[in-house]
């Protein structure tokens, strides 16, 4: 079976670090070409990239293939979500306080 190809969003530094992009950096894994696309927000300074997965073993691969294809699943809510997280003053915390409702 040909191994899924993964893709994250990756928070990079920029003038309004926001909740949405902490939020879809939060999330993890998507399908490769299926993850939310930035720039988010003015200034978004975002990227995404495809995840390495030749060190994980096949557990780890199975769990992580698995969270990818729930997140592209539910992507348009993922997004619409972000989406109205832009709005929110930026914080400094880390990205995990950030949870799904
Ligand atoms: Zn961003």
């Amino acid at each position: 079976m040909t191994p899924l190809i993964m893709e994250r969003w990756i928070l990079q530094p920029s003038p309004g670090n926001c909740h949405g992009c902490r939020y879809l950096a939060g999330v993890g894994p998507f399908v490769s070409h299926t993850a939310p696309r930035p720039p988010l927000h003015e200034h978004c300074n975002c990227v995404i990239r495809v995840i390495p997965t030749g060190g994980l073993g096949l557990g780890a691969r199975a769990a992580m293939e698995a969270q990818a294809r729930r997140n592209t699943a539910r992507v348009s809510s993922i997004l619409r979500r972000a989406s109205t997280l832009v709005d929110r003053p930026p914080t400094t915390g880390p990205v995990d306080t950030i949870v799904d409702a």
